[in-house]
């Protein structure tokens, strides 16, 4: 067993190895690709793992560019390969395909298709959704865009206008960021002043999906 950065991989070519075990969200999906393909170069079965949290796309975040162009094609390869750890229904194999513009054949191998069958759960919060959003708008205008997720999460469990969208503060942690996930919402880093701690905001994405969920012609399911 070799424990290591990912730095470690560029330039082996060991044919039989059986896992790959990577913990923390890689910055991209052709940083997992190219990790999990260390892994059974003979042809023969193999394992790739890996380990990850939402908290862990801070890092990337904070080690992206300072050079916009540059910046915002970081910040969208976050989001894809966020978008890939948290899928439950598709195929890796056929995921990867995809974002590769090719077609793939599932695997029933992975863990989405082991997870095949299983009754899904999740449920129409549609009704949450927009109230996050309306939240955030609300907060964003009278904080100068200085609003974090706990911000968020810390007004919406006050609000008592609807009982039905009762969740408690963990359970909106967690929705707001599956809205970030779903690309509803985005977090930005910024220093809050000059060689100042670096701060996480969060704003509604101006998006057709955050429109239809406001308009009332996209139903939002979602699995706390
Ligand atoms: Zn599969």
């Amino acid at each position: 067993m070799i424990c290591c950065t990912c730095a470690f991989c560029l330039g082996i070519n060991k044919k039989n190895v059986r896992f790959v075990i990577r913990n923390g969200m890689p910055d991209s999906i052709e940083q997992l690709t190219q990790e999990a393909g260390h892994a059974g170069r003979d042809g023969e079965d193999c394992v790739y793992s890996l380990y990850f949290g939402f908290n862990d796309r801070k890092f990337h975040l904070k080690n992206a560019s300072s050079e916009d162009e540059t910046k915002n094609l970081q910040l969208n390869r976050l989001q894809l390969v966020t978008s890939f750890c948290y899928n439950k229904n598709t195929c890796r194999q056929v995921l990867l395909a995809q974002h590769f513009s090719e077609e793939g054949k599932p695997c029933n191998k992975c863990d989405n298709c082991e997870r095949i069958g299983e009754v899904e759960t999740e449920i129409d919060m549609t009704t949450h959704a927009k109230l996050a959003l309306l939240t955030t708008v609300e907060l964003t205008d009278t904080n100068y865009n200085k609003v974090t997720l706990q911000d968020i999460a810390d007004a919406l469990i006050k609000k008592k206008d609807n009982p039905s969208t009762k969740l408690s503060k963990t359970n909106w942690t967690s929705f707001l960021q599956g809205m970030i996930v779903n690309n509803l919402m985005r977090e930005e880093i910024r220093s809050e002043q000059k060689k100042g701690a670096k701060k996480f905001f969060v704003c509604n994405n101006d998006n057709e999906a955050t429109k239809s969920i406001m308009s009332g012609s996209t139903t939002y399911f979602f699995k706390i």
